[in-house]
């Protein structure tokens, strides 16, 4: 079995999906619009933020672009957000997070139209989720769910351990892998006894922000395991604990002093992981391709 878990080929499905379903839009005359607002210039959110407006173009879906000063107040955001939702022409609608700590992010989760809700965040959207009926819902969780329907494993009594419980990737991914009938248990920071909670999972989903966290003791032989974690690392010690000596990755770390890492101990999961999803090029496309299909759903849903 090939163990390196290539996302690829289902980021590329759903985007082929998307264009089809924009193409039957714009021929019954409805070009699907994503307004994308980003509050202040926090480098890695300009580069998020690019990445979706250049996935629309690609896919035929129409992008504007709300750039505000980091000195935004909450109402001044508000009163956005209710222009883009008053906006008949406007079907999915995208506050970049995180937003200056002065914005209070809860009040603007809550003020998006959750018809418009791309990112799936609002309260709406999480209760839909939670009882099982149609919605828009987070991204990551979404995307990941897509990458386990292609692989073909049978989830229905499976034990998926999901490590991390954000409102964002940890908590809707096990609303979503209960539906599928999935035995869940969510495991976070004060979780006793990880590794060996984590050992006895057909599944894994690391959504935890420590890279390299979960490793080969964690791990029951043949397991799945998906990485959804993205982390920067700068610090020679920590690539030097996680980066395999003479590998790729060390090499790029040893030119450019940065890496990307996911939290997943990735060599060596592999010495007992039936499949680990690389970072980068893993969770992170079905990301922003699962983005494209919230936001054909929600003009389709208007439509
Ligand atoms: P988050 O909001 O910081 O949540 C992290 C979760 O991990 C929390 O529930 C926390 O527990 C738990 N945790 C922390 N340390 C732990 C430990 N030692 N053992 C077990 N659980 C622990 O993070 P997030 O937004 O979910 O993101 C998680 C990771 O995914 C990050 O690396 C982020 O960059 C990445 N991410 C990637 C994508 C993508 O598109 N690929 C999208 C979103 C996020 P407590 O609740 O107890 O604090």
């Amino acid at each position: 079995m090939q163990q390196r878990w290539a996302c690829r080929s289902t980021a590329e499905r759903l985007l082929e999906q998307t264009r089809k379903r924009v193409a039957g839009l714009v021929e019954r005359g409805i070009e699907p619009h994503l307004a994308v607002v980003l509050v202040g210039k926090d480098p890695a959110s300009q580069v998020y933020v690019r990445n979706k407006i250049r996935t629309c173009g690609e896919m035929g879906i129409r992008s504007t672009f709300r750039e505000l000063d980091s000195s935004t107040t909450t109402q001044q955001l508000l009163d956005v957000v209710h222009d883009l939702n008053e906006d008949n022409g406007v079907h999915g609608i995208l506050v970049q997070l995180p937003l200056p700590k002065q914005i209070d992010e809860s009040a603007i989760i809550a003020a998006v139209d959750p018809d418009k809700d791309v990112d799936g965040f609002h309260p709406v959207n999480v209760g839909r989720l939670s009882i099982g009926e149609a919605g828009l819902f987070p991204c990551t969780p979404m995307g990941v769910m897509a990458l386990l329907e292609d692989c073909g494993m049978d989830l229905k009594g499976k034990h998926a351990v999901v490590v991390g419980r954000s409102n964002i990737v940890g908590k809707p991914m096990a609303q979503l892998l209960l539906a599928k009938h999935c035995t869940v248990t969510v495991m976070h920071s004060r979780t006793q006894n990880p590794q060996d909670i984590c050992k006895t999972a057909d599944l894994v989903i690391a959504a935890v922000g420590v890279p390299g966290l979960v490793n080969k003791d964690w791990l029951k032989p043949g397991a799945y395991v998906v990485d959804v974690g993205m982390n920067e690392i700068t610090d020679p010690e920590v690539a030097g604990r996680l980066l395999k000596d003479g590998s790729k990755k060390a090499r790029s770390f040893e030119e450019k002093s940065r890496i990307l890492y996911g939290d997943v101990h990735y060599h060596s999961a592999l010495e007992v992981a039936g499949k680990v999803t690389p970072v980068p090029g893993g969770v992170g496309p079905l990301t922003i391709a699962h983005l494209m299909v919230n936001c054909v759903t929600a003009a389709e849903r208007k439509a």
